[in-house]
């Protein structure tokens, strides 16, 4: 059996915890390795490392940090495939769509190799009569990266680029579920120059996340995660004086308008809906149908349904993979019976799908006549199955959104541009698609949700990330008037 190991100060560490998860392959059901779980022994020591790497680190010029983000970027892109396929087998995603969850750590990667432009300071001359003022932002120190399991290379990727762009040591505990992915991408790093200490692997479930969030030496944590597990964070990490981005769940809404294209919404809401088995943040979970579009969309959508080809998602072809884990699955179906009984109509229902008969698989749903006292609206449900509630007016639809906990994406799909523009200043979300049904922001915007679907103020990577995974200096500066000095310097005044 493998074993996959910590990587701390540029080594590949065994765990001394006697503590192991099991890391599945999601398509055969089967145990494929076991990972370490730290002890807080562990965490002390990858904190003690980190700590002792970063003053160097912090003042290499901007010049040397670039040139090591520009070699990881050659190595990561030159690479991506071999990424995805560890992706793929330990996620469970299809090998396309793990090539893409890795084109998008990329982009935030290339952002970060920018980091002279995005670290430049301010400077006011003359504030006050020979009087400037300047202002630099400084990295803060050593920070701790907590990571979920559906996107085990690109959820890292949003952290760890712009953090080590800006000059910190990082500490990455990525999920227990499929933690080889890190582990790659910190080799690379130390084969692109980062010196040792800088990127460091901790593997490890809630005894290493609390190491971490009550450790005096780790100054930030970015968590990604579940929403209770994101209060947790934040609640905590705040409370031990850190600065903490804590991004939660999801329950995302599409909208669609009766004069909307029914063709391409149906075809949005079957990738955004279905694509990664539904494991996605910005998944679409709930389809607010307006008006007449109803009828035609569950149709439209149903007929798409058996054209999905469900498989391991390393084998050619398959459009969707299995599920995490055999729990997770078993969740999920449950929300199919539970939407039945409670009065919802199952048009399609994935349990009787032809699914491989080892993994962890479950067919595509589709439900209508849902309501939002149902609990496959209220929960969210992490998997392949759409719900479709039905409204009258454009007005019920964006009330329904607001009234949700979540706020995290939402689209609107219509050829109304005022319609579109009313949804974008109303909607009570953080990122929103226009036609689009999974708006994730390009690299250069930042990534972050309203309401529970985030606990802090600052969005993930781009400016905001910036501005998280630094901290500001303003400098007054007066220098005497040579005119005026009584000092000799040693060439003639006044001329
Ligand atoms: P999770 O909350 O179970 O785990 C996330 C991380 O927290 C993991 O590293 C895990 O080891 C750790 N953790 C789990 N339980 C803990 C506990 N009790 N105490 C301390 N740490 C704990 O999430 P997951 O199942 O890995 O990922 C799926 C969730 O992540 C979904 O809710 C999804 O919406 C959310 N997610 C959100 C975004 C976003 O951008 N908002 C992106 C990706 C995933």
């Amino acid at each position: 059996m493998r074993s996959i190991h910590h990587y701390l100060d540029g080594q590949i560490v065994p765990s001394t915890s006697g503590r192991t998860g099991d890391v599945y392959d999601p398509a055969t059901g089967l145990v494929q390795a076991r990972v370490d779980l730290a002890s807080i022994g562990e965490v002390e020591l990858a904190v003690a490392k980190a700590k002792q790497a970063f003053p160097a680190w912090r003042d290499a010029s901007l010049a040397q940090r670039t040139q090591v983000m520009f070699n990881f970027r050659e190595i990561f892109s030159a690479r991506r495939e071999e990424l995805a396929a560890i992706v793929s087998s330990e996620q469970g995603k299809v090998f396309s769509d793990a090539v893409g969850e890795v084109m998008r750590a990329l982009e935030n990667i290339e952002f970060a190799c920018g980091l002279a432009t995005h670290l430049r300071g301010e400077f006011s001359p003359q504030v006050s009569g020979g009087v400037d003022v300047h202002s630099i932002r400084e990295p803060i120190g050593v920070v701790a990266n907590i990571t979920p399991f559906n996107f085990p290379a690109m959820v890292p990727a949003w952290m760890f680029s712009t953090a080590i762009a800006c000059g910190n040591a990082v500490i990455c505990k990525p999920s227990e579920r499929d933690p080889s992915a890190v582990m790659k991408i910190a080799e690379w790093m130390s084969e692109a120059g980062l010196p040792n200490g800088i990127y460091n692997v901790l593997h490890g479930d809630k005894v290493a996340v609390d190491g971490l969030l009550h450790h005096p030496d780790v100054a930030a944590i970015s968590f990604v995660g579940s929403t209770p597990i994101a209060k947790y964070v934040y609640e905590i990490g705040t409370a031990a004086g850190k600065r903490v981005q804590a991004l939660g769940g999801a329950k995302n809404h599409m909208v669609v308008l009766p004069d909307a294209d029914i063709e391409m919404a149906a075809d949005a809401a079957v990738s955004a809906g279905y694509g990664a088995a539904g494991e996605r943040c910005m998944a679409i979970s709930a389809v607010v149908a307006v008006g007449e579009a109803g009828d035609q969309l569950v149709e439209a959508v149903a007929h798409r349904i058996p054209g999905i080809k469900v498989g391991p998602g390393t084998a050619p072809d398959v459009e969707m993979g299995p599920l995490i884990t055999g729990e997770h699955r078993d969740r999920v179906a449950g929300y199919i019976g539970g939407a039945a009984a409670a009065g919802a109509t199952v048009v399609v229902d994935g349990r009787e799908a032809d699914l491989p008969l080892e993994g962890f698989f479950l067919g595509p749903t589709l439900i209508d006549q849902v309501t939002p006292t149902m609990d496959c609206y209220l929960d969210e449900i992490f998997g392949p199955v759409l719900s479709v509630l039905r409204v009258d007016t454009f007005d019920e639809a964006v009330a329904m959104i607001n009234a949700n906990p979540f706020g995290n994406g939402t689209a609107i799909f219509t050829r109304d541009g005022g319609a579109a523009r009313r949804f974008q200043n109303e909607v009570e979300v953080g990122m929103i698609g226009i036609n689009v049904p999974i708006p994730v922001p390009v690299a250069s915007h930042s990534f972050g949700g309203w309401k529970s679907s985030l606990f802090g103020d600052t969005h993930m990577y781009g400016p905001e990330g910036i501005r998280f995974f630094t901290r500001a200096k303003a400098i007054t500066t007066r220098w005497p008037d040579p005119a005026t000095s009584a000092i000799d310097l040693g060439f003639p005044r006044n001329t």
